[in-house]
């Protein structure tokens, strides 16, 4: 694991992104898709587990960036944060993209238990046997660390599609089991991305040269396919509206974390009346088999940490349901035991928390509860440009960053 990886603490995510903000200018520009490998690793920030948590939030590591190196040099680095906002926004306009994936995911698995040849492809490719050069490290190096660079996951992804056809619902379930940044709408876009199913029939196909090239000459596979299959999927559907957006009650509340949001000290006001503190994460609930141990043991943490800063903010011990053996009764029995009837949630984006958390919300409701999930204002501006391609959200990138007050002036379109 990659040294600060072990630590999954906000502190360490803003050591990281202090260590990194003097490369996130020119040197990222140019060397970001370059890999030299998980013991050499300079040209990427690795602050993915941290924002996918955040631990540290896409305003802070935006904000740094411009800060060190100004707009125009900054404009790679804060483009790839926002292709990180507009995924979550385009799940939000499209939540049936992550049920669906979901259901051909559990269709596959049954798949895999009457189909001896493809279980056994399956299998190989997972366990890093597959005979194709940079692939089988990838699968390795994933299991091992919880972490790749954004070039291996593309060529990975591709090569599972189109050399070795793969269903690409398998592949995602793979990368969510032992990514430390797995995120539902992240990875889900990005598997369709590469299979030509998020942008019609533009699909990703890795090639030997790039390959050579971006692993900084480690890898070579000569056995690639030459053409990209079709991958077959329903086509996207039509955007919907985004959920009104919710505002904090004027009395007193409770407030609830999730694994989607912990450092709320960075925005919600100290003086906030609010009477008790819980969190709880459904780390293990993210794919179909179990779970890295890594991968649970990450978002534990940074469970534990976002829970330890939002009680000192508030002067409130906070309480983690997750140790309890029932969650979703620990979660109501903490709402029975409380005065308000009012429970703030930082906003929570389609993926497997809102699948496990939404009954026992909607129950919560049934019984008398206000459930107010509130957006950050970074979610706000950006999300209702993220219905159609990512050229409309790029767009509007410094108009964005001006209304949030990050940059004056900032001339970010290029
Ligand atoms: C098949 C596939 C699956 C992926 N699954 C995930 C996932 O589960 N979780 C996840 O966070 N990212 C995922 N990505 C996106 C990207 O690979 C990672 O965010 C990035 O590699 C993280 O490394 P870094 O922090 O060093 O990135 P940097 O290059 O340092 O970028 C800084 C930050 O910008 C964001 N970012 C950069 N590139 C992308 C991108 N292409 N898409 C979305 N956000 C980006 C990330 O939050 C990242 O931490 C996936 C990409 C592919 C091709």
């Amino acid at each position: 694991m990659i040294s600060h990886h072990e630590t999954p603490a906000r502190r360490t995510g803003l050591e990281r992104l202090n260590e990194f903000a003097p490369l996130m200018g020119t040197h990222y520009g140019h060397r970001r898709n370059i890999d030299p490998g998980e013991n050499a690793r300079p040209n990427v920030s690795q602050l993915s587990p941290f924002l996918r948590h955040r631990l540290i939030s896409e305003e802070e590591v935006a904000s740094a960036a411009l800060t060190v190196h100004g707009s125009e040099q900054a404009t790679k680095f804060i483009q790839e944060i926002c292709w990180r906002t507009y995924f979550k926004g385009w799940l939000e306009h499209h939540p049936s993209v992550w049920s669906d994936y979901i259901s051909d995911r559990d269709a596959q698995f049954t798949s895999l238990e009457k189909d001896k040849g493809l279980r056994a492809d399956y299998e190989a490719a997972i366990e890093g046997r597959a005979g194709i050069e940079g692939f089988d490290h990838w699968a390795k190096e994933l299991t091992e660390t919880g972490y790749l660079h954004n070039h291996a996951r593309m060529s990975f992804a591709s090569i599972w599609l189109f050399t070795l056809k793969l269903p690409w619902s398998l592949g995602a379930d793979f990368f969510l089991r032992h990514l430390l940044d797995g995120d539902p709408a992240s990875n889900t876009l990005s598997w369709r991305w590469v299979a030509g199913l998020h942008t019609l029939g533009k699909t990703y196909l890795a090639k030997k040269e790039a390959i050579e090239t971006c692993s900084d000459g480690r890898f070579a596979p000569g056995n690639l396919a030459q053409s990209a299959r079709q991958v077959p999927g329903p086509d996207n559907p039509q955007p919907q509206q985004l959920p009104p957006r919710d505002i904090l009650p004027d009395e007193s509340f409770a407030l609830l974390l999730t694994e989607d949001d912990l450092s709320v000290e960075t925005w919600l006001n100290e003086h906030l009346d609010i009477e008790a503190i819980a969190g709880l994460h459904s780390a293990e609930t993210r794919c179909a088999a179990d779970v890295s141990e890594k991968a649970v043991s990450f978002t534990k943490g940074a469970l534990k940490d976002g829970l330890a800063r939002a009680g000192s903010h508030f002067g409130i011990e906070a309480q983690n349901l997750s140790d309890d053996s029932d969650r979703q009764s620990a979660l109501k029995d903490w709402a029975n035991s409380l005065e308000t009837r009012h429970i703030v949630v930082p906003y929570i984006p389609a993926g497997w928390t809102r699948d496990t958390l939404s009954p026992v919300l909607s129950g919560l409701q049934a019984d008398g509860f206000h459930i107010h999930q509130i957006r950050r204002d970074w979610d706000e501006c950006f999300w209702p440009h993220a219905r159609k391609g990512f050229f409309k959200l790029r767009k509007q990138i410094p108009s964005v960053l001006d209304t949030l007050d990050i940059a004056e002036g900032l001339k970010l379109d290029g």
